[in-house]
């Protein structure tokens, strides 16, 4: 099933551990210490990645939300 990554910047405390978990859906921009969401609709084989840097987030700034 395919689902989307949702991402808030202003949550983002620059932890890293969702590019650690996921770095084929997030990069990390060191000029504000702050993750970047590379792609938004991942591949449904990216999916348990994609849970785990939600879950490891910290700041609670990752959602994974089904899509159609
Ligand atoms: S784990 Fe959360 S707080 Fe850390 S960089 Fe990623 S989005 Fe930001």
């Amino acid at each position: 099933m395919s689902f989307k990554v949702l991402f808030e910047p202003g949550k983002c405390q620059g932890y890293a551990n969702c590019l650690i978990e996921a770095p084929e859906i997030w990069d990390f921009d060191d000029s504000n210490d702050r993750a970047v969401l590379k792609v938004e609709n991942p591949e449904p084989g990216l999916r348990s990645k994609a849970e785990a840097s939600a879950r490891c987030c910290p700041a609670q700034a990752i959602r994974i939300e089904e899509s159609s």
